[in-house]
């Protein structure tokens, strides 16, 4: 069993221990030499660096980041870029193994990586946050590149912290390399679809598992943890299915509204007060009650250790759509899995972020631009392909979707991994 540290009564597991349990258990299931566990279970490369930052009062402040780069057998590394106060090395390890079995999952050519910076990026001014960013690519420039590591936006970087690290890769190495980075700003040769593709993934998911479970996406109820990126869109394409959003909880609290809230308005007024809460004088939301919440539909979409011991047995959704990375801990699981909850796993779920990266970077390197009705075809296809797959070997081997997306994942790394001669 993973070590726990507990924090206000709940448990806290490793995220990189829970990744390696359950890799440890496809490979044992799938029947495959131990070899490729010991490949596995742990990043090929982690480099650790320290960025120094010039703040606006004239003093330094060093920041410490990370970059991991797990596994190369697929294809490059790939993976966005976190900041966020609570960024560990083992976390960012956790995350880059996820992301290798994200893109064997939906068959991309990539490897798993990502990087994050210590730091509270509200407490920054823009100017230190620039500089923060470019800091950030001039420590990792010698082991990124659009063959070698690719980084992309993840919690709390966006778009505009893309074009920064892509001007400054650019500039070290003297010549336009638009391949290196993805989610970029559209004009510096971004994937149209982009910011949207996280939420549109987990909702085409979300529109599957209904369907299998012979329930009408409209008219359902769906409550949201996170208003970033992807929470935001994901209520928003959600709400334009005709699915009532309820309740949502960001970081700054929570709201709650019977007849279902109106998401485009609500982006605006979290726009302007940096959250939801307050949004029209609806009553207020916990985190606990939106766990506890009579709705179809639970949508962790903000960081790992949600879905935990404690707030597990009280989900009374009949979907759990894993959004963010490792939301659930082992006991959340199987709190979830003993009430019969259909959980799409956050490899499969969150998926078509790294999807329309690899399109983007598909684009910059045949120089070509898709349109955005182009972008979202070819995600549709991508994740209900990918989500076929995983319910057809959750059929096949009578296991859970989580245990059936890690068996689709590392079945094919293994195959790779016995091309190269590896095992
Ligand atoms: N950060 C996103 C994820 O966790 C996207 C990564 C990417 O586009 O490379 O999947």
């Amino acid at each position: 069993m993973p070590a726990k540290e507990v924090k206000d009564g709940v448990e806290i597991s490793n995220p990189l221990e829970i990744v390696q349990r359950l890799l440890e258990v496809a490979v044992d299931d799938l029947g495959l030499p131990r070899g490729v566990f010991e490949i596995l279970k742990k990043p090929k490369r982690i480099m650790k660096v320290s960025i120094p930052v010039r703040m606006d009062d004239g003093s330094y402040r060093e920041f410490e980041g990370f970059r991991s780069q797990h596994l190369d057998v697929l294809g490059p590394t790939k993976g966005g870029v976190r900041f966020h106060p609570a960024v560990t090395e083992d976390e960012v390890a956790a995350l880059s193994m996820w992301m290798s079995l994200k893109a064997a999952i939906l068959g991309i050519p990539y490897g798993g990586g990502k990087g994050g910076i210590v730091v509270n990026p509200k407490e920054l001014s823009k100017r230190e946050l620039e500089e923060l960013s470019r800091g950030f690519i001039r420590e990792l420039e010698p082991i990124m590149g659009p063959e070698k590591d690719i980084p992309a936006p993840d919690v709390n970087t966006t778009p505009e912290i893309m074009g920064w690290m892509i001007d400054e890769f650019s500039r070290l190495k003297g010549k336009n390399v638009p391949g290196t980075v993805t989610g970029k700003p559209i004009i510096l040769g971004g994937s149209q679809g982009r910011v949207e593709a996280t939420g549109r993934g987990v909702v085409f998911t979300i529109a599957e598992a209904a369907e299998r479970l012979g329930l009408k996406l409209e008219g359902m109820t769906a409550v949201v943890q996170g208003f970033g990126n992807v929470g935001s869109i994901t209520a928003k394409l959600l709400a334009e299915r005709g699915v009532k959003v309820i309740g949502i909880v960001d970081a700054g609290g929570g709201v709650y509204h019977e007849e279902g809230l109106n998401i485009a308005e609500l982006i605006d007024y979290a726009k302007e007060t940096g959250t939801v809460n307050g949004f029209k004088d609806y009553p207020s939301m916990t985190n606990e009650e939106l766990f506890q919440a009579e709705c179809d539909i639970l949508i962790p979409a903000a960081l790992e250790n949600q879905i935990t011991g404690k707030t597990g047995p009280a989900i009374k959704a009949k979907i759990v759509a894993e959004a963010a990375n490792g939301p659930s801990t082992p006991e959340g699981t199987a709190a979830m899995e003993k009430n019969g909850i259909t959980v799409i796993p956050d490899i499969l779920c969150n998926a078509g972020g790294v999807t329309v990266s690899y399109f983007e970077w598909v684009q910059n390197t045949t120089h070509l631009a898709w349109t955005e009705k182009e972008v979202n075809e070819r995600l549709f296809t991508e994740m209900t392909e990918a989500f076929n797959d995983v319910f057809e070997m959750k059929e096949q081997k009578n296991c859970t979707m989580r245990e059936a997306a890690y068996l689709v994942a590392v079945e094919r790394i293994a195959q790779a991994m016995e091309a190269r001669g590896w095992i």
